[in-house]
């Protein structure tokens, strides 16, 4: 393996830029309403979630912790600012920069295998031994909960609950002494099954109860998403969010759902098309992070999640949304507002709306449920993903977007009480938010549906750029594009249309010269968040 070398690596002030892609924020929440035995549980929670910054740093590679340790001795001005980034990123390894390294000494990037299989092994290894064992053993070894080590020559197996048995027992302890302290029914069960499972191994039945969790106090703490297992994605890494329920958000919610079959009804679309009977929905929850650890707390900071992972539990029980809410809004202030102040004219700049902008990741949620799920070509029964697969995800997160516009003016036209800005706060604020979602370039499917929306809604005159390098909305226009853009997408899904997908994504995935010197002129905005509270 290739040490990364002291003479390649940043420099303080190098260092010092690459850490101001971070912009420092404290993030806004509000005990008020939780009980006195929440907030003592609170406490206990946030230690809890502690653990596991520890542990997840062990998960990462195996030479992290005593690296971290080191770097808290070294009092330097280099020394410290390495300890700052190393933080943001639980490792001696760059998130924003294809994880490389930025310490000396350390692998040159961080393991695709992470610390979950020895650093010798090879993937053809793994799969020859995979294929020897019993099913029930194979199963453990392909398994979320296991990390691969060697006994000798051979491969073997070994629980989470066996591998990381002190920093686990310490936080099953805290969850108890936490479930203790709650007089939430729904939060007691978790935290004591959670507990559990920290010493058996066995998720199954806590994940079924995080999925009936139904407290002030919204907690996630375990084993979850397996990006660090970049050779089989199989391994879960530990992560941690302490939250508390926003109820003001959780009653727009309810709003919101309460009149999604009215809106499915009225979708611009051959009423053919339309959904007569919208079947349940995912649930969402709006929350307000306290304290995040782990995988939930390096590079760039998780704004919502769903989870969980494990099929059984989401065939038997679905999936839930969570929602960040002062994540998207310590976003909005530190990335969106600067973003803003260069794009947006003058005159629109005091249409930027947090309110609005939040409104629309609710509604672009719940505009995934409505259109076109199930459909019919000659008679076969199909779904839109099938038909259009590698192009599907790119459409439907457009749709969701603009479905979303959609949702929202239909709302304002129909009861919805609004403020007389409304519709000039919403188009205004999602112009700008397209060039957050721009400036990452077009590889994945929020940004190539992005410059789908943005190219679409200039051609039809709704978005104008001025000669001063700014845009604009055209509100006489607006409205009958979304309409017009509404119609296009939701159609291609209904009749599953590859080509004419194809056509569109072609033509329109692209970014323009007006768009990119916008996007030029963005160097400057921090790219994320780094919570200091933590
Ligand atoms: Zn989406």
């Amino acid at each position: 393996m290739l040490l990364a070398a002291a003479a390649a690596m940043p420099d303080l002030t190098q260092l010092k830029q690459m850490s101001a892609r971070f912009a420092p924020v404290r993030l806004k929440y509000s005990e008020a309403g939780l009980s006195e035995g929440d907030r003592k549980a609170l406490a206990k929670l946030i230690e809890a979630a502690k653990t596991l910054n520890l542990l997840f740093m062990d998960q990462l590679w195996s030479g992290n912790r005593a690296l971290y340790e080191k770097l808290q001795k070294d009092t330097t001005p280099l020394g410290k600012e390495r300890l700052h980034y190393f933080w943001l990123n639980k490792g001696p390894w760059s998130d924003l920069d294809g994880h490389t390294a930025f310490i000396p000494g350390v692998p040159e990037r961080k393991p695709m295998g992470a610390n979950f299989y020895p650093e010798d092994m090879k993937r053809e290894e793994f799969e020859a031994w995979a294929k020897t064992l019993p099913a029930e053993q194979r199963q453990q070894a392909e398994g979320f909960f296991t990390v691969i080590r060697r006994n000798g020559k051979q491969l073997t197996a070994v629980p989470y609950s066996q591998a990381y048995a002190a920093d686990l027992k310490k936080a099953a302890g805290l969850l108890r002494e936490a479930a203790a302290l709650t007089d939430n029914a729904s939060l007691k069960k978790f935290l004591t099954l959670r507990a559990d499972a920290f010493l058996s191994n066995d998720y199954y039945a806590s994940d079924v109860a995080w999925m009936d969790l139904d407290a002030p106090l919204e907690i996630t703490i375990g084993p979850y998403e397996t990006y660090n297992d970049e050779v089989f994605g199989y391994k879960a890494g530990f992560e941690a969010y302490i939250t508390i329920r926003d109820n003001q958000e959780t009653d727009r919610l309810k709003d919101f759902s309460s009149r999604l079959q009215e809106v499915e009804n009225h979708l611009p679309i051959d009423p053919k098309y339309r959904n007569p009977k919208l079947g349940a929905s995912a649930p969402i929850r709006v929350v307000n992070e306290v304290y995040a650890s782990g995988d939930g707390a390096h590079g760039v900071r998780t704004a919502a999640f769903n989870l969980p992972n494990d099929e059984r539990v989401v065939h038997e029980k679905g999936s839930k949304r969570v929602m960040l809410k002062n994540i998207q809004e310590a976003k909005f202030e530190s990335n969106l507002k600067p973003i803003a102040a260069r794009v947006l004219a003058t005159a629109a700049q005091a249409d930027l709306s947090f309110d609005y902008f939040f409104m629309h990741i609710l509604a672009h949620e719940l505009s995934h449920g409505i259109g076109p799920h199930q459909i019919q070509i000659n008679g076969r029964s199909t779904t839109p993903r099938q038909e259009m697969k590698e192009l599907y995800s790119a459409i439907e997160e457009a749709k969701a977007d603009v479905t979303g516009l959609f949702m929202m003016q239909y709302l304002f036209d129909h009861g919805m009480a609004h403020g007389p800005a409304a519709e000039r706060q919403l188009y205004s604020t999602f112009l700008a938010s397209a060039f957050r979602s721009l400036r990452f370039g077009l590889t994945e499917a929020h940004g190539k549906g992005m410059a789908l929306q943005f190219n679409y809604l200039t051609d039809k005159g709704a978005f104008v750029a001025n000669s001063d390098g700014t845009f604009a909305v055209d509100f006489a226009k607006i409205k009958g594009a979304v309409r017009d853009l509404t119609h296009d997408l939701l159609t291609l899904e209904a009749t599953g249309d590859y080509a004419g997908a194809k056509k569109m994504l072609d033509s329109l995935v692209i970014i323009r010269p007006a768009m990119q010197r916008a996007i030029d002129g963005l160097k400057a905005v921090p790219t994320d968040i780094d919570p200091t509270n933590e």
